[in-house]
């Protein structure tokens, strides 16, 4: 209906925006025109085939609830993000969302088999179907054909110029939806990361993953949160399904709350020492032998380290159970959260937003910009990273005041 209206002179100016859980920390859902809320009334679970395991949603379904229905079929929805209490998939597709697990599960493009999109003349089209199906003229048709022509007629200079990492930048995924070897072209790699520009996302079929039969978190505590990134490389290196870091602030953010009650013994203080940083390492998988072989290799090698003293480890501790693990990244989600609430003047402004950084130059990286800050505001930094997609966030603890006049 909306594309209907949309496409009647008398409105031809009037913009739509599509709207998931509105998280998106550009706000790119934000328009002068109309902000159409997929959450409130297109948020049904329309089929979930077990024997194939997939499902087909209406994209205004929050993350979190599309776990809660698949659950009980023994899958999830492995992309993850920190807002998925919240986020919908419509805002997951049109960012290529991920995060915590990325290493093993991918972003949220890895896991669409297909999507609905609707134009802005009201056309409409199943992305995992032919072009040839599509009405001549339409916005639909436009938009496949000189999307494929682009890709293939200048796939030389999108190699040259397309960085090679492995989370995608948001944005048209010009380098992945052209394949030169058989020519063929997958639109639904153009629709992930198109921020709402091409058209509203109405409804998605995902693969699902199984859950995993076995899970282990180690929480590895350090002396200082340069010592946990300095060890950035190693814990990836140990092959791990995800590695984030913590900083002391986001901690003590956590500690002043509720929801430390509910960790406190499974990140407990380290007696006669500070912890002031902190590597939560998952290991899961189908196999429960390999899953334990793995903790073991990464438990002996730790307590090599804690014998001699080395990379600022003081300590870690380990739980096998579901629950607990679940208690601790929620612990983790809300201290993300918390940054965004502070009271007082003084408030964490973001200055590196989700920064794609390898691992072993992390250190390097976060050194600087709190360098950098020091320097001209002479103020602390607050620093916390995501380092299973190389991905970095750097708050700067600042004062609103000072903001005023900068
Ligand atoms: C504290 C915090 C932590 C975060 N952590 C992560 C993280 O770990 N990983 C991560 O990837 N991101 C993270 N984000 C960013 C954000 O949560 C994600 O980008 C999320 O996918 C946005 O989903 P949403 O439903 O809120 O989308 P919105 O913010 O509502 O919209 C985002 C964009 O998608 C478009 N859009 C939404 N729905 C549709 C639709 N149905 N059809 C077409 N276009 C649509 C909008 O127009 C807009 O351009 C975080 C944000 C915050 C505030």
């Amino acid at each position: 209906m909306i594309g209907q209206l949309a496409n009647q002179d008398k409105f031809s100016n009037v913009t739509f925006s599509p709207r998931g859980g509105g998280t998106g920390t550009n706000g790119q859902s934000l328009t002068s025109g109309v902000v159409v809320d997929l959450s409130r009334h297109m948020n049904k679970v329309l089929e979930i085939n077990e024997d194939e395991g997939w499902v087909r949603v209406q994209t205004g379904i929050v993350k979190d609830a599309l776990n809660d229905a698949v659950r009980p079929f023994g899958y999830f929805f492995s992309p993850d993000l920190s807002t998925s209490n919240r986020a919908t998939l419509g805002g997951m597709v049109n960012t290529d969302a991920s995060g915590q697990g990325s290493l093993k599960y991918g972003k949220t493009s890895d896991h669409v088999l297909s999507l609905q999109a609707v134009f802005a003349d009201g056309s409409l089209l199943e992305s995992s179907e032919s072009v040839d199906v599509l009405n001549e003229g339409t916005f639909a048709k436009q938009a496949v054909e000189i999307a494929r022509q682009v890709c293939a007629s200048q796939q030389a200079l999108i190699n040259e110029k397309f960085p090679p990492l492995n989370r995608f930048l948001t944005g048209y995924d010009l380098k992945n939806a052209y394949q030169a070897d058989d020519d063929s072209f997958d639109f639904t790699r153009i629709l992930c990361g198109a921020e709402g520009s091409l058209a509203f996302i109405t409804e998605a079929k995902l693969n699902l993953t199984p859950i995993p039969k076995a899970r282990t978190l180690i929480n590895v505590k350090y002396n200082s949160f340069d010592s946990a990134l300095r060890n950035a490389p190693f814990m990836v290196e140990a092959n791990a399904l995800s590695v984030e870091t913590v900083d002391s602030r986001v901690l003590n953010f956590a500690k002043q709350d509720i929801v430390w009650h509910t960790v406190s013994d499974l990140i407990s203080d380290v007696p006669g020492k500070e912890m002031l940083g902190l590597n939560m390492v998952e290991y899961a998988g189908q196999d429960e032998e390999e899953v334990a072989q793995a903790v073991k290799a990464l438990t002996d090698s730790l307590d090599e380290k804690l014998k001699t003293e080395q990379d600022g480890i003081i300590g870690y501790q380990v739980t096998n159970d579901v629950g607990s693990i679940g208690r601790i990244y929620n612990m983790r989600k809300k201290a993300v959260g918390l940054l965004g609430a502070v009271k007082g003047s003084a408030k964490p402004i973001a200055f590196a937003e989700d920064t794609c950084v390898p691992p072993e130059t992390l250190l390097i990286l976060s050194l600087s910009s709190a360098h950098c800050l020091m320097v001209t505001n002479s103020i602390t930094a607050c620093l916390g990273t995501w380092m299973q997609v190389y991905c970095m966030c750097v708050r700067h603890w600042t004062c609103a005041i000072l903001n005023k006049n900068l």
